[in-house]
């Protein structure tokens, strides 16, 4: 470590750390400069990763948030990890997963209900979305995609490119929402300080003048596919990602904003998309989706899961998750999420599986001659869809699970019983199985997809 002294100016370099004051908040927590790059008026703006967040935090500052006191130079392996372009950082514990308590960190960005303001750029609209060829045809170098696979990445191949935000705003119907994450759509939209999405088929537009044409065109108010569930204002629509390619690349590219390990943007062929819409005078809004293989050999029911940022917070996340295990049920077999599983993700699975577990318990009956009631884990499994080693794990999340004489005894305490209570009355909307349509496909006997 170096001292900054009137001689030798330190370059702040990438790959250095220092503590860096972060936006929204009174905090300096460590972070590491990713990038950085000169502005016009001649001052530098770095773009920095905070070491014990997630992701979704990083951000470009001015030189004003660095505290240069306490810079450290990169260690000699980390500058050849730089130098190689492929910077191998070991993933950091994402301190969101404890319930944002105590970080003092600020909210994840939420999308703003903010007009469009009347930009007009009077640039073409990038009409590459006709057909795949016209995407950008080599994905960026996100590491090896897995062919079948939606979300599991090697953290070792994430390069600086992909580590770096690259879309500054994205205008989605009514919402103006600023991404968290890369996302790779084509390098002449990251110029654009916003980028508009046409929310029915997902275009990607450059202006607010070419979105106004678009709207003119595009008679889309709804997501391709069938709708196979209504109730009330929401509907859920099945999308192949064959026979609706282009819509479903578009999902995966406005998906990737908001997921850090998502690898499959292109090859849509092997999956189904399930998107959740809201409905009002307009059309159906996208709310959510979650994609899922048409043959997976392991039984996953859902390869990718996301709630909109705009709808977060809202039951939206646990009703997309109740649709996955319905589907299964239909299916006869249960089914569990591909992993990994963002911090949000688990978080909203493991509230799910308590609460749908803890239901089934509260509702059992004691014998007839006063024997306290009874339950297998099988059953469990069979009454939600649930797999057995989900069901199992979350009995041990919630410490209710102990052996006793010879056999597990379930033991659920006041506190556990009404905090599912409480639970239970926040959780308004609910799917309603008799409102789906929907008859299982058979798609290894297909042949093809
Ligand atoms: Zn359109």
């Amino acid at each position: 470590m170096a001292e900054a002294n009137g001689e030798t100016s330190m370059e702040v370099l990438e790959g250095c750390r220092m503590p860096v004051k972060m936006s929204g908040s009174d905090e300096w927590p460590l972070a590491e400069i990713l990038s950085k790059k000169e502005l016009p008026s001649g001052s530098t703006h770095y773009y920095v990763h905070y070491i014990d967040f997630n992701k979704r935090l990083d951000e470009w500052v001015e030189e004003e948030r660095l505290d240069l006191n306490r810079l450290q130079m990169p260690k000699k392996e980390d500058t050849k990890k730089i130098n190689k372009g492929a910077g191998s950082r070991p993933c950091s514990p994402d301190r969101e997963l404890v319930n944002g308590v105590g970080s003092g960190r600020p909210k994840a960005p939420v999308g703003r209900k903010r007009k469009a303001n009347a930009m007009d750029k009077s640039s073409d609209e990038i009409d590459s979305q006709d057909s795949p060829k016209d995407l950008p045809s080599t994905p960026p170098k996100t590491g090896s995609m897995r062919q079948t696979g939606s979300m599991v990445q090697d953290r070792s191949h994430d390069d600086i490119v992909t580590r770096m935000k690259n879309i500054k705003m994205v205008q989605l119907g009514k919402f103006r929402i600023k991404p968290w994450y890369f996302s790779p759509y084509p390098q002449e939209l990251t110029l654009e300080s916003v980028v508009y999405l046409w929310e029915f088929c997902l275009k990607y537009i450059k202006s607010f003048h070419c979105l106004k044409r678009h709207k003119e065109k595009c008679k889309l108010r709804h997501p391709p596919g069938n709708e196979i569930y209504r109730k009330g204002s929401v509907s859920f629509f099945e999308i192949d990602g064959r026979k609706n390619k282009i819509y479903a690349q578009n999902l995966c590219l406005l998906a990737k904003m908001f997921l850090e390990h998502k690898t499959l943007y292109y090859d849509t062929d092997p999956f189904l998309f399930y998107v959740m819409t809201e409905y009002d005078s307009i059309g159906f809004h996208i709310v959510g989706y979650f994609s899922k293989e048409k043959e997976s050999s392991e039984d996953y029911n859902v390869a990718c899961i996301l709630t909109l940022p705009q709808y977060q917070r809202m039951g939206y996340g646990k009703l997309l998750i109740e649709f996955s295990y319905e589907l299964s049920k239909f299916e006869g077999k249960t089914g569990t999420p591909e992993k990994p599983l963002s911090d949000l993700g688990l978080l909203s699975y493991r509230s799910y599986w308590s609460q749908t577990i803890l239901e089934i318990l509260v509702s059992l009956k004691a014998g007839e001659d006063g024997t306290p009631p009874a339950i297998t884990i099988n059953d469990i499994c069979e009454m939600t869809s649930i797999r057995k080693e989900d069901v199992v794990s979350t009995l041990q999340h919630l410490g209710i699970i102990h052996y006793y004489k010879g056999q597990y005894i379930l033991n659920l305490s006041k506190e556990i019983l009404d905090g599912h209570r409480r639970a239970m009355v926040k959780r308004k909307i609910r799917i309603d199985p008799t409102c789906l349509h929907w008859t299982p496909k058979d798609w290894a006997k297909r042949g093809k997809w």
